[in-house]
């Protein structure tokens, strides 16, 4: 018997026929990435998976752009083939339970998908003790698939983690700290299909190697969700984040170092060829986390900032990088700087940052802190 994984995509069938083919093209080249050794085919609309291996079910939902997986039995689409098929394949998963039967069908055929539910329902319901037909709330649903000339037979939908291919949406630069947050962002974008560069900027020696060693281990994990290498930057920040937090305006310490991250990101990003910065920011959750003091941070590049996370609750944020596997990582003891200023502006303006900036040559130490800035290849968490 032949068995196969069905892999559905969401949201690529709205597309046109050119960008559906280049994205199709794309997840097969994922797939086969995510699952060294296992045959990917593409046939009549479909991705398939020739493969009988649960691991390779758990890890396909996994890769992006995968809306749902089923492990399925492949059939001959012959009317009186496909009954017995369906019957032995039924027949030990309904016997004293509820179920329904799901057929449906591509292609030109004899019958009609009615005919098979119909004829199959009464086999079934003929041989399988205590079987009944439940259509609503069935313990156990048969599906029936017929395409052209193969049936695929199988018990489970499987939710996969949704989005578009990895790389098809373009390259951003994620601004990734190792806290909960910026793991988190990163990963939205990567799910949405842009291929994630990453800028570490490591405030050593105001703090210690575990907060660097925090963050590559981040980028490990994001990495295996890309099965693949991810850039990193790391640039040394200590000595600039050291005069910044110094200025006399020191309430301010917070906005002009994100003003400080943002203007090296620009630079990198514009080196990577990446078009948008992308950060953990979620609104109000910290105090340099206010409408006014994003824009005051805004203010300081011109390239565009995502931030996926702005509107989402910290339940919520926690919840994913629970689910992402970076937030046993993010929790690990590591130091963030000397902390927020005493009483930290929470609405700031763009002309207050300038003029805290005033004398500081910012824009020259943003270039010196992307010149310096050290690129890694940082590879998948070992499974
Ligand atoms: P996180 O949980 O990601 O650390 P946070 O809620 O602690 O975020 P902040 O410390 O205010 O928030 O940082 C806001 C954003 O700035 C982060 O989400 C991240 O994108 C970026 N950022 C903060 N620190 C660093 C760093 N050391 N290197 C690179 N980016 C950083
Ligand atoms: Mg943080």
């Amino acid at each position: 018997m032949e068995k196969v994984v069905i892999i559905r995509y969401s949201e690529l069938g709205l597309k046109s026929e050119r960008v559906r083919r280049r994205m199709e093209r794309a997840l097969i080249e994922h797939l086969g990435r995510a699952l060294p050794g296992v045959r990917v085919s593409r046939e009549r609309g479909r991705i398939f998976l020739h493969t009988s291996s649960r691991e390779a079910v758990e890890r396909a939902s996994r890769v992006f752009g995968v809306a749902s997986v089923s492990p399925a039995e492949v059939v001959s689409a012959e009317f009186e083939e496909l009954l017995k098929a369906g019957l032995e394949f039924a027949l030990p998963r309904v016997r004293g339970r509820s179920f329904a039967l799901r057929v449906r069908r591509v292609g030109e055929h004899e019958y009609r998908s009615t005919d098979i539910a119909r004829e199959l329902g009464r086999r079934i319901l003929r041989e399988a003790d205590g079987a009944r037909v439940e259509l609503k709330k069935p313990e156990v649903e048969v599906f029936v698939e017929v395409r052209g000339d193969r049936a695929y037979l199988y018990d489970e939908v499987l939710r996969g983690v949704g989005g578009l291919p990895y790389g098809t949406q373009g390259k951003v630069l994620a601004l990734v700290s190792g806290g909960i947050d910026s793991p988190v962002a990163a990963w939205m974008m990567m799910r949405r299909g842009c291929e994630v560069s990453v800028l570490f900027m490591n405030p050593q020696p105001l703090v210690d190697e575990r907060t660097p060693k925090r963050a590559e281990q981040v980028v490990e994990v994001l990495a295996s969700w890309a099965s693949e290498r991810l850039r990193m930057y790391v640039s040394p920040y200590g000595e600039v984040l050291l005069k910044l937090l110094k200025a006399e305006d020191y309430r301010m310490g917070c906005v002009l170092c994100k003003r400080m991250m943002y203007r090296v990101g620009e630079r990198i990003a514009a080196r990577e060829g990446a078009l948008a910065l992308v950060t953990g920011e979620s609104l109000g959750q910290v105090a340099s986390q206010t409408l006014p003091n994003l824009a005051a941070i805004s203010a300081s590049v011109r390239v565009p900032v995502l931030r996926p996370l702005i509107a989402m609750d910290k339940e919520e944020i926690i919840a994913l990088a629970r689910r992402i596997g970076t937030y046993g990582i993010s929790v690990q003891p590591a130091n963030c700087c000397l902390g927020p200023p005493p009483k930290p502006v929470t609405r700031a303006t763009a002309e207050r940052a300038e003029s805290a900036e005033e004398g500081l040559e910012v824009e020259a130490m943003a270039d010196e802190l992307a010149e310096r800035a050290e690129l890694r290849e940082v590879s998948p968490e070992e499974a």
